[in-house]
């Protein structure tokens, strides 16, 4: 398998080996509990810190304590939408995590845009969890929302935008994020609070993390993440360009192709390229492009094994014929242009051959 095809990096993103570097000491060397007093975790303790100091900056929080870890975004988002129950207000083209958590408890949802928020009249007591950038579809949130939902506060899932978009534009209040989707490991994320004193534990036991997320902390992964988001801050730009570059290089290779429609409007994050294919099954075009060596996704990975609903794509209007074959490409710093050439190539020649049979 060629790293530099994998085109999936909205699911999950490669580990940096420099990232990878700075955590390996921690699984052997340096095994201390960053709880215990001795040196082994004072000197865990001093990572960890440094970790939150690396998020606080990449994330614009003026300060550390305001991050609590967390195993991921889903985590995140349940620590949150928790803590406010019935105060909290979503959208319906939200990831799963957020979405189920809004059917289970019946909370409040409306569609995805500004002035539709603004109709909500949002009482001061009321959060809305909104998605910084849609993971099905890569669509960026209006960033005048936090005015718009004012008395009212705002929580961004950023999952999807950090390392990626500046998230200060937004002056979010909470805000959830995932190391793996910024070239950091699996398993860790965090939440970040203005203050954190209005959230309530999901889990007690030790009392970490200001006894709001009790259970020893991932040191390993936290330097991870904190190493994730030190490389982020210095590549964000120049990233960005490249992602915005290898976009346009399918989207031109893709150009000509008839019955084609790009998902996700106007302001559309260049991490991630949404088509629809009329006509045509999204789960063979991906299992051709595999056997092609090219790593897609029929829609976002959390939503691509419940076989053939997509509640997210539904809600934004896709009708179902268009719905079906709809493939998500997600570009990363670990591709390169070559492969995103012959990926445009590639899946233009597989919808062709897709097609023909059909007929
Ligand atoms: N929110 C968004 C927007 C996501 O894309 C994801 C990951 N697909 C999550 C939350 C959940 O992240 P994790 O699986 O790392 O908990």
């Amino acid at each position: 398998m060629d790293l530099s095809r994998y085109f999936d990096n909205a699911a999950s993103t490669p580990c940096d080996p420099r990232v990878l570097e700075e955590m390996i000491p921690y699984f052997h060397l340096q095994p201390g509990n960053a709880r215990s007093l001795h040196s082994f975790g004072r000197f865990a303790e001093a990572a960890v810190d440094r970790a939150r100091q690396s998020l606080a900056q990449l994330i614009g929080a003026d300060d550390p304590s305001q991050i609590i870890f967390t195993s991921g975004a889903t985590e995140a988002n349940h620590l949150l939408l928790h803590s406010f129950g019935h105060n909290l207000l979503t959208s319906c083209v939200e990831h799963s995590s957020v979405r189920e958590v809004a059917l289970q408890e019946n909370l409040e949802t409306f569609k995805q845009s500004g002035s539709e928020i603004q109709t909500h009249k949002i009482r001061s007591d009321q959060v809305a969890s909104l998605i910084a950038v849609s993971n099905e579809v890569g669509t960026i949130l209006p960033t005048d929302t936090n005015h718009v939902l004012a008395p009212g506060r705002l929580h961004l899932d950023a999952t999807q935008a950090i390392g990626k978009i500046c998230l200060q534009q937004w002056g979010a209040h909470f805000l959830s994020g995932s190391g793996h989707k910024f070239y950091g490991p699996k398993g860790i994320g965090f939440l970040f609070a203005q203050d954190p004193t209005e959230l309530a534990p999901r889990f007690t036991g030790g009392g970490q993390e200001n006894g709001l997320r009790s259970g020893t902390l991932n040191v390993p992964g936290i330097v991870g993440i904190g190493a994730a988001a030190k490389i982020a801050v210095d590549e964000m730009e120049e990233n960005f360009s490249f992602a915005t570059e290898l976009k346009q290089i399918v989207l031109d290779a893709l150009g000509d192709v008839t019955d084609l429609r790009v998902n996700g409007g106007a302001n559309v994050s260049p991490y991630i390229l949404s088509v629809s294919v009329q006509g045509v099954e999204a789960e063979t075009l991906l299992l051709e492009m595999d056997a092609a060596g090219f790593a897609v996704s029929a829609g976002a990975a959390c939503s691509s094994r419940n076989t053939g609903n997509n509640p997210v794509l539904e809600a934004m209007g896709l009708e179902p014929d268009w719905l079906r074959g709809t493939l998500r490409l997600s570009f990363g710093k670990f591709n390169t242009r070559e492969a995103a050439q012959a990926l445009g190539a590639s899946l233009r020649q597989v919808i062709e051959n897709v097609r023909t049979l059909r007929r």
